[in-house]
Formats: C-alpha cells, structure tokens, sequence
C-alpha cells in the first residue's frame, strides 16, 4: 500500500513538471510502469492528467466545467455496500462519502449499522458520524457538504466513493435539480426583510389549518394542489414552502427542472455499483442481522435514546426513524413503567414482548429493503438511462462468490471508467442484472405530474347521480359529490374494482334499455328470486326493495345494480360507497 502511493507521487511529480503535451506525457508514463509502479499507480496519473487537460480518450473534452468522477455504490440495508466501498476505496485511492442518513449520527452504531472503525482498513470516511441527536440533517445539507467534500477529495488525487442506502440523497448528488433547491431567490429583498418573511410565512404554515394551506396552495399553485389530498398536511405544507422559499411554484420547479437538456443533468461522471442480493436470501440475513443487533447492545443504544427524548422530538424525524427505536417502544415502556411503580417485573410478560418487538423490527427491516429496491428501480434506473451513468448490478446473492462476483467485477469496471476503457453493458454481467436493470416506466416526470392529479370517474358519478335521484328521499337536495381517485395507483385499483365494473356494466345497460332497463332489471330479480339464484343475502334486499318500488310505480320499476348493502337509505348508501372511494391512497 505504502509504496503503491509513493511510486504514484512520484510520476504524479513528472507529470506536473513535464513539458510535454498531456498525449506524449501519457506515453511516456507508460514508459515508467517498470520503475515499480503498478498499472492502477499508471491509471492514476493518466485520469489526473485527463482531468487537468480534459484531452486523452475524450471522455472529459468539453466538460471541463464538469467534476470529475465518482463512484456511488448502492443497495440494500445489509447487503454489504460498506464492505464493496472500502474495497474499492483500497483499490482506487479513494476516499468514502457516507450517504446514509442514519449513519451521519454520533455513536448509536449499531442501530445506524455502521461499519466499525477496525473494519474501515483505515480509509478515510466523510459524512460520518458526526451529528449529535437531536439534529437534523436534510437532503440539501447532504449534498451541499457531498460536493465540498468531493472537490477537496479530486483536489487531493484520490477518488470519491459514495455509499449508502439513503438513494435520494445520492440521487440529489449526483443529478442536478432531481430534487427542488429551496434556496432564496438573492433578490431584492434586504436580509431584515427576507427573516421578517421568512419568520410570517412559518407561522402561517404551522399555526393555519389544513384547509386553509390547501387553498392557499390551490391559489398558488393548483397543479400541486389538485395533486395532493387535502388532508395531506405533509405534502400541502412542502409545496407551499417551496413557492414562499423561491417565489415561484413547485409545479413550474419541477417542469422546469425537466426540461434542462439531458447532458446538463447529471452532475459529474458517475459510475454507480448496485449490489444486490435477491429478496428471500436478503430476508434470511437481516433477519440474522436483527438477532445479533440485540445481542451485540441494540438496547443500549435505545435506553440512550430515550433519556435524550424532549417535549418537541417528532420520532418520523432524524434518527429516531431508525428502525428499531419505535418497534420496541413497548418493551421499553413496560420496563420503565414497573421501574417507576416500583414493583418487581412480570419476566415472562417482558419475554413475550421483547420477542415480538424484535418480530417487528424483522418486519420492518424487511420492508424498508424492499421500498429501496423500488425506489432504485422506478427513480434512479430512469435517471441513469442518461448517456454518461453507468449502473452495474453486482450479485451479492451468494457471500460464497464475494470476490469474484462483487468485489472483482466492481474494482475492474471502475478501474476501466477513470481510465476512459470501454465497459461491459451492464445487462450482461450476470442473471439478476438483466432481469432488474429493465426500466419498468418511464419517467416522465412531466407527464406523470399530470396523470397524478385527482380524476373524475365519470361514470361512477353519473350512475350515482341517477341512483340518488331515484331513491334519494322526497325533498332531498343535498348533492351528490363527484366520485373522485386520488393518483395513478388508486385510478388503476378503482377501473378494476367490482364497483366500478358493476356502475359501468349498468350504464351499458340502460344506454342499450333505456328506461326499460329499469324493468327488466326488476324482471331479472324476481325471475331470480323464483329459481332462488340470488346469490347474496344483498341481492335478496336489493331484490325486496325493487319490489316494492316495481308495485309502487309500474312503469319505472325496478332497481339499481345488485351491490345494495341492504342500507333502508340508498342515498346513505351511496354516501358510503363514495367516501370509501375517495379515502384511496394516494
Ligand atoms: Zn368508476
């Protein structure tokens, strides 16, 4: 290792003080591999001089105002991202950039997962570490602090390894504007002024109500605001600070920021490593991993925690979103609550609960690896398909074959990126790769921005409309409020729902019936009701009540669809049905 480095500095040396053009320097360089200098000594020097001449294979000319490279490697909670980076940190003369958002916590290691310091091999890690409890640390600070640390880790030669498991905040790293820059407008407004600003416009959106920041935010901003259910305080509040924070709306942001042309996007030349493992072999291990958490000093960690909780602590916040902490909030305060009581502890009582806590955080942990894999998949694999991003897939499903499958794939891929070789397509490097590395759609923000706003089934409206004037009782005027879906995901749910296919088949019908429809619907039941085929305790009330309608008023008998839950008040019904539609998730 030792001489590795001084046999670099020593041709770095040459390098800066040859007078030759960059091309004969590096030819010369190739000269000097027999003075005891290995090849990746040799590629060092020939990526620095490519850098600081953006000349060579091309690969830099013309984007000078471009960083050089990193690596990023991502993945997975457990899947052994921290061992691959310090591998390759050995290997590249790099130096680690943590991008966990946990891991930037002091102390709590086991909770956070962090690599112990004896398994770092001594290679610097940044972004670690460092930040007492009861702060915070947001995306932007990640990246403003990623970027500085990066310029200094080029400025000393060596490469920029970024790891971890939080993918947004690689994501904002690495492409510019992936997520919306709050920062002030420098505009005409003094310093007093802006704070006084500032100061107002968090008072309005901590003191007002939900409703009101959402029709403030349909005021500023309807898109957003047609976008985000109205109860979705979250999301209200986060659009509307970014429309105070910039003066402009987070819509016009977002079809701003995806209209920069692709090659502006990315930020620097990236090589990214995705290590994998399949879910099943995934589970098995960090289910493991819990077990020897709490072995190894877990409840250490959160007693520590907990008498650091103070009146303001927001536990979807900070660290105390680590999984683990609230999972086993019931254990804990069963044991703080006969402490306090001062009566002897119920062990068997404690057992059960200590064993399903632990279930949980197994659950969780589980689940959260999962929700990494779909946001690699459906945000970052799009970004990638850009020109200059390369993302490898690297097996991790066997720790059998580490070295050969990770390990050596991944050193020689990057050491082939910084020196400008043509790489492997990433499809090909193994079965899983070809498999995950397909981009299942597409990420049209811009599109996708539209098709998230709320829709009208219209269908489901106008048969409940119909429903309602019929049944509705003498007199009522209340409306019947539009059938509204809340996102694409609940659009799709709603077209395939039984009570969707039912409104529809209906509204075929009686375009096809006309007004019979009403009476043949009747027929169908008692015809049913005779050969005893009504197939549900609800068709048989459906059956009764459109009975009573058919005897009432022969020429416009007959009932709605057959979904009647038996309700004496269809129009209540409805109502129902409605509400249950429209509380879809977003
Ligand atoms: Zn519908």
């Amino acid at each position: 290792m030792h001489h590795w480095r001084t046999a670099t500095q020593k041709i770095l040396q040459f390098a800066y003080c040859s007078p030759l053009k960059p091309r004969s320097t590096l030819d010369n360089i190739q000269k000097l591999v027999h003075c005891g200098a290995r090849t990746a000594a040799v590629n060092k020097v020939q990526r620095t001089i490519r850098y600081n001449s953006g000349s060579a294979t091309g690969q830099y000319t013309g984007k000078q105002d471009m960083e050089p490279g990193v690596i990023a490697v991502i993945g997975t909670t457990g899947v052994g991202k921290s061992n691959l980076s310090i591998q390759l940190a050995k290997e590249l003369d790099g130096e680690v950039i943590n991008a966990d958002a946990l891991q930037v916590y002091k102390g709590l290691d086991i909770i956070t997962n962090k690599m112990p310091i004896e398994e770092r091999e001594n290679i610097v890690h940044h972004l670690i570490d460092f930040l007492p409890m009861d702060r915070e640390y947001s995306v932007l600070d990640f990246k403003a602090d990623a970027l500085d640390l990066i310029k200094q880790i080029h400025g000393r030669k060596h490469i920029p390894v970024i790891v971890g498991g939080t993918h947004y905040y690689i994501q904002s790293l690495l492409w510019r504007d992936t997520l919306l820059d709050t920062k002030k407008n420098p505009g005409m407004l003094s310093e007093a002024e802006q704070q006084e600003q500032i100061s107002i416009h968090e008072k309005f959106l901590k003191e007002s109500d939900t409703l009101t920041l959402y029709k403030k935010l349909q005021e500023v901003d309807p898109i957003m605001a047609n976008k985000w259910h109205e109860n979705d305080r979250r999301k209200i509040t986060r659009s509307l600070q970014v429309y105070f924070e910039t003066g402009q709306s987070q819509s016009d942001l977002i079809k701003k920021q995806h209209t920069v042309p692709d090659n502006e996007r990315l930020r620097m030349p990236s090589c990214i490593f995705w290590v994998y493992s399949t879910q099943d072999v995934l589970n098995a291990r960090l289910d493991a991993r819990v077990d020897a958490m709490v072995k190894g000093g877990l409840f250490e960690e959160i007693k520590g925690m907990r008498a650091n909780v103070g009146p303001d602590t927001d536990y979807e916040r900070g660290i105390w979103q680590a999984i683990g902490y609230k999972e086993f909030d019931s254990y804990f305060t069963a044991v703080e609550e006969a402490i306090r009581d001062n009566r002897p502890t119920d062990t068997n009582e404690l057992e059960t609960l200590k064993a399903e806590c632990t279930e949980t955080m197994k659950t969780r942990t589980r689940q959260y690896a999962k929700r990494q894999v779909l946001w690699i998949r459906n945000k970052l694999l799009p970004l990638c398909r850009e020109k200059d991003v390369k993302l490898f897939l690297l097996d991790a499903t066997s720790l059998d074959t580490w070295k050969e499958n990770v390990e050596n794939v991944a050193v020689k891929i990057a050491k082939d990126f910084f020196a400008g070789n043509s790489l492997p397509a990433p499809e090909s490097l193994n079965s899983y790769a070809k498999e995950m590395l397909t981009v299942q759609r597409d990420l049209d923000v811009v599109a996708a921005l539209e098709s998230w706003e709320k829709r009208e089934c219209t269908i489901c409206t106008e048969m409940q409309r119909i429903m309602h004037d019929k049944y509705a009782p003498q007199g009522s005027v209340e409306p019947i409020p539009p059938v509204i879906i809340h996102g694409p995901t609940s659009w799709e749910q709603h077209l395939r729902s039984k009570q969707h296919r039912k409104m529809r088949t209906c509204k075929a019908e009686m375009e096809r019936d006309g007004p019979n429809w009403w009476y043949f619907k009747a027929q169908e039941y008692k015809k049913r009701k005779r050969e005893g085929t009504l197939n549900s305790e609800a068709e048989t009330v459906a059956f009764n009540h459109s009975n009573d309608n058919a005897d009432n008023n022969e020429s416009n008998s007959g009932h709605n669809s057959s979904d009647s839950e038996g309700s004496d008040n269809p129009r209540k019904m409805r109502r129902t049905d409605i509400a249950i539609e429209a509380a879809e998730p977003v």
